[in-house]
Order: structure tokens, then sequence, then C-alpha cells
């Protein structure tokens, strides 16, 4: 069985993976001169600077990424982050397990009741996040920290993420844990998965952008530098491109439907430190700054990611439809100033990156729960609009993964 693979994002590579440890004979097509999509390094003057993601994994190597990499022997080492997560709030740091004592005692027993449903996943109306966090509490801090929380995950407002979503996504936390840094950042893990797609044999042509998909008989064709014919075709281009490709076979409804949904998008900030000016390798949240929802320092789990003796701290504020970008950058810079007072002294910014529209931070928001098969049988959707409900980021891309290939095994 022939298998073409559209994209060699982490989705892409994944799924060529997969498929070429079962047996399949593959061939993947990426229209950029490298690996990795938005998950891998560039590197600056020995700052791994990254594409896309900021060098983190959801779940570390207990997410369905971790598991999904050691299955396909893909060599990665993923460290966890200590601690998991610090909160930023009047100047203060406190971790999650402190946040109760900044409430007053009538807040305390709300919050704990909030925690508490959190954690066994009540909550199934199709309301916002922040709209069932306000029929439990009013306070303010408790909404920024929630906008926080979902700004720097999924690059959302409480208010623009279905409340089952955050729920499922918290439960999964609590089962799982938080996040970790693979060793050689998002490029360790590209790396490994290309080095598993030579080792099974399938073909990476790199520089060659699909035009194409259409039907021969039972079999694709594909359009790229040349045409050729495949039993079954993966998508990793992202729902959009893939029903523009494929116009000619897929049917019109869906390609309106999937040209509807909108990306989220966001600003990351990388920044080169003299020194550690986080101090450790979670993620800071930052409820109280005007734009940054959060921060991490990646060179405290992983020293190489920087020349020697030197940090790599990034930071990541969603960005609203429509807003004024140059004006969003300088919110950006101005709290990072206010959140280290002596960031002048010590840090130099290497690269401000804006993620929006074909290349944003999600191609579509987290609660959007599209399936990775196609209305044509044979054509499968990978990649970060096709993730199961609960897990987030690149766990959420593993996950859809091991969904399309449970289509796959079904039919083939
Ligand atoms: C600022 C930011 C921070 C993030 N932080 C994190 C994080 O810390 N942790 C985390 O887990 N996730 C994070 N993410 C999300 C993560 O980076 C993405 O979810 C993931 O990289 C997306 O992978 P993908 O395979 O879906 O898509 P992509 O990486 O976009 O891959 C799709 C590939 O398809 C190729 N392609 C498209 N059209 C064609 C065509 N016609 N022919 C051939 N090739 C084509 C593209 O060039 C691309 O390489 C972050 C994202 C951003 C932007």
């Amino acid at each position: 069985m022939r298998a073409c693979v559209i994209g060699a994002g982490l989705g892409g590579l994944l799924a060529a993976a997969n498929l070429a440890k079962e047996g399949f004979e593959v061939e993947v097509y990426e229209k950029l001169p490298y690996a990795g999509g938005r998950f891998t390094n560039l590197d600056y003057r020995g700052y791994q600077l990254s594409t896309g993601a900021l060098h983190m994994i959801p779940h570390r190597e207990r997410g369905p990424l971790g598991k999904m990499l050691r299955q396909l022997g893909a060599g990665v080492e993923i460290i966890p982050s200590q601690p998991q997560a610090t909160f930023r709030i009047a100047g203060k740091d406190y971790e999650y397990e402190e946040l109760p004592s900044l409430f007053s005692l009538r807040d305390k027993l709300k919050i704990t009741k909030i925690l508490a449903m959190l954690k066994l996943g009540k909550a199934t109306s199709d309301e916002s996040y922040r709209s069932w966090l306000e029929k439990q509490i009013k306070n303010e801090l408790v909404f920024k920290i929630a906008d926080s929380f979902t700004g720097w995950s999924l690059s959302l407002k409480a208010s623009e993420v279905p409340a089952k979503e955050v729920i499922a996504q918290t439960k999964n936390i609590n089962k799982l844990g938080g996040p970790g840094i693979p060793e050689g950042g998002c490029g360790g893990v590209t790396k490994a998965l290309v080095e598993v797609l030579q080792s099974e044999g399938a073909e990476l042509h790199l520089k060659q952008r699909v035009t194409a998909i259409k039907q021969n008989g039972r079999a694709f064709e594909v359009v790229a530098k040349e045409k050729r014919n495949y039993d079954i075709v993966v998508s990793n281009a992202g729902p959009k491109v893939t029903a523009e490709l494929a116009q000619e076979i897929l049917p019109r409804e869906y390609a309106r439907a999937v040209s509807r949904i909108k990306g989220a998008a966001g600003i990351k900030i990388s920044v080169a430190c003299k020194k550690a000016m986080l101090g450790h390798s979670g993620v800071l949240f930052t409820p109280e700054a005007e734009r940054i929802n959060g921060i991490n320092e990646v060179t405290n789990a992983d020293p190489s990611l920087a020349p020697r003796s030197e940090h790599l701290l990034m930071s990541h504020q969603r960005l609203a439809e429509g807003a004024d970008v140059k004006r969003e950058i300088e919110l950006g810079l101005k709290d990072l100033r206010r959140l280290f007072p002596e960031f002048k002294k010590y840090c130099r910014v290497l690269a401000v990156q804006v993620y929006r529209n074909s290349w944003p931070v999600n191609r579509a928001p987290s609660g959007t729960h599209l399936s990775p098969a196609t209305p044509v049988e044979g054509l499968y959707l990978v990649g970060d609009a096709v993730k199961p409900e609960g897990w987030m980021e690149t766990d959420g891309i593993a996950a859809g993964v091991e969904e399309a290939l449970r289509h796959i095994r079904a039919s083939y």
C-alpha cells in the first residue's frame, strides 16, 4: 500500500513514521526547505529559537506525544518542568497550591469547589469557560488567572474556549502532570522523527509543494513536481489548504464548513539573558500583565538551547483578531520590562514572531473537534486542527494522529 503525506510538520512526521512502521510505502512532500513546520529550531547565534512552539510538550513523556515517540523508537528525552508552573501576582511568585492563600475565606471555599469540579471533570454545557467560572465566583483575579492559562496554552481568552474543553484538559493535567522540555527543543523531536522515517525507508521530499489531490479510479493522484498515485493521502497542510487541493473530489459543503474555521493567533518574544531571570523550567503565568500570558526559560532544563552560561527566555501572548500588531508588540515588550526590573541590564530581545493567518498558533481553536476522516474515503487530516477533546497543543496532535491511524487501520 502506498501512502502520501502532505506536509512534514509534527502531524505529518508522526503519521508518516507510524504508517512506515505499519508497512506502508510512504512518501512525504514538504513545500519548505526543512522538516518540522512550526515545531523545529532556528539557530540564531547559538540560541535555539523555534519556528513556532515554546520548546514544551504539555504532558512531558506521559502524554500522547511522549507515548507515541517511545512506540516509534524516536530517541528523545523529555525533561520534566520543575516546578510545573508559578504565578506572578503583585510582584510575588506563587505555586499552584499556594494560590488559594491569596483569597478571602469565602472565596477560598468557592475556589476549592471549582478545583474539585475541574478535577472530577464536571460541567457538560456548551458555555464558555469564563461564563462557567462566573457562575461559581465573582473575583477579577480568578478571571485573570483563567485568561493567563488559556492565553498561554491555547492563545484564546477564557471567554473564547468552551468550559468542557478546559475541564477535559485540566483532568488530563491532573492525571498526567504538566509540561516537559525535549532535549534539543522542538528540533530534537523533529530530528528524531526524520531519523525514524529514514530507517523505515520512507522518502521525504523537501521543497516540493503539492498543488492538487485528484482521484484516478480507486487511486489518488497527487500533483507535486511530478504526478504520482497512492492508495491513501494524509494531509498535514491544514483543513482549508487540503480542501483547496482536493476541490475536485471533496463535497462543496465540507470545503465551506472548514473555510469558516478561524485559527488562534499569537505573538512570541524570544529574549537572550546573561543570567537566569526566571530560574526554573516551568511556566511563569502572568495574570496581571497587560498582554503577556506566560513566560518560560527553557535553558534551565536544557542549557544547550543557548550559548554557554546564557539563557533563553520566551514570552507568549494571545493576539486578538483585527488587533494593531505593532501596538500589541509594544505592550508585550513593556510587560517584559515591568515583570523583570533588571531586564535592561541583563536581557536583549532576539526575535519577535507573529503567528496568524496561514502560520498561526493553532489552525483550529481548541474546542473545535474535526474528524481526521474526510468525506472522501482514503483522504485523512492530521495536525493541529484535528485534536480530540481534552488534548492541547502537540499532545493533541499526537492524539489526533492516533485517531487517524484507527480510521486507516479499520479500512486498510
Ligand atoms: C508561538 C507558538 C508557541 C507554541 N508553543 C507550543 C508549545 O510550547 N508546546 C506545544 O506543544 N505546542 C506549541 N505550539 C503549537 C505547535 O507548535 C503546533 O501545534 C504544531 O507545531 C503544529 O504542527 P502541525 O503539524 O499541525 O502543522 P505545521 O507545523 O504547520 O506543519 C504543516 C506543514 O505542512 C506544510 N505544507 C503546507 N501546505 C503544503 C503543501 N501544499 N505541500 C507541501 N507541504 C505543505 C507546511 O510547510 C508545514 O511544514 C506553539 C505554536 C506557536 C505558534
